[in-house]
């Protein structure tokens, strides 16, 4: 396999070395759309396949007093179909963890290598684990699991070797973006797939409170006002969603 240029930008070159095909493993059913909607959009439109893992169903996380958490589990999910279809993604999984109990432990590993050798995908998008300061620990577990699963468990055969009885083979994507991240190097613009973001972001429904499309345009552009008192925005496009990258094959 042709080593990435980490000089070119990170998805052409994925795109042309590898493949056009991704993983995006997030803790919550909207984690996604919030980080990365427009980019999945993008990419889709670019003729990616886009497969979502959700390690949780989101049973937590409403004021109603009336729901149960398997009752919002299932409303969640159905939530973050209709999303996904949106963006142009596949249907997603969900990996069945309790909202907010997450660990980083054998057992989400292997469930995350097992999915990685089955699905083979060049590029994983996934929470930044190693994110200073304040972030949830579902998202922190999720970052780092993914980033152990895929070096170096999925890519070692003596990793979970029982997997070999499906047929599955060692995989080691060649790049990872990762999103919520506090140190940025790649940025995606998403002029042209903001509108598809707002509405993957509204199928949430039960998370929206109420919010529109507008509410949601000026949430995003206040956030990217606030974003750029701090930094050196000017090459930088305006509608953007920004990530860590992480090559893999050099
Ligand atoms: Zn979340």
């Amino acid at each position: 396999m042709e080593a990435l240029d980490p000089n070119k930008d990170l998805l052409d070159e994925v795109e042309e070395k590898s493949g056009k095909r991704a993983l995006c493993i997030f803790a919550h059913p909207d984690d996604l759309e919030f980080t990365c909607g427009g980019t999945v959009a993008m990419m889709s439109s670019r003729g990616w396949t886009i497969d979502i893992l959700v390690a949780t169903s989101g049973n937590k996380g409403t004021k109603d007093p009336t729901v149960t958490a398997q009752q919002l589990a299932g409303e969640r999910e159905e939530e973050t179909r209709a999303a996904a279809t949106i963006m142009g993604a596949n249907e997603p999984r969900f990996l069945g963890f309790p909202d907010g109990m997450l660990s980083s432990d054998d057992r989400l590993r292997e469930l995350l290598v097992l999915e990685i050798r089955k699905l083979r995908p060049e590029l994983v998008i996934t929470w930044d684990g190693f994110r200073s300061g304040f972030n949830h620990r579902d998202h922190r577990v999720t970052g780092i699991s993914s980033y152990d699963a895929i070096y170096p468990a999925a890519d070692d055969h003596l990793f979970h070797p029982d997997q070999k009885l499906q047929g599955l083979k060692p995989f080691r994507p060649s790049a990872m973006l990762l999103a919520g991240t506090d140190v940025p190097d790649y940025h995606v613009d998403i002029k042209d797939h903001m509108e598809t973001k707002i509405a993957a972001l509204l199928a949430h429904v039960s998370q929206m409170g109420g919010r529109d499309a507008k509410s949601l345009r000026k949430m995003f552009a206040d956030r990217l006002a606030a974003a750029e008192k701090n930094d050196v925005a000017d090459s930088l496009p305006p509608l953007r969603e920004s990530f860590k990258k992480v090559i893999l094959r050099r």
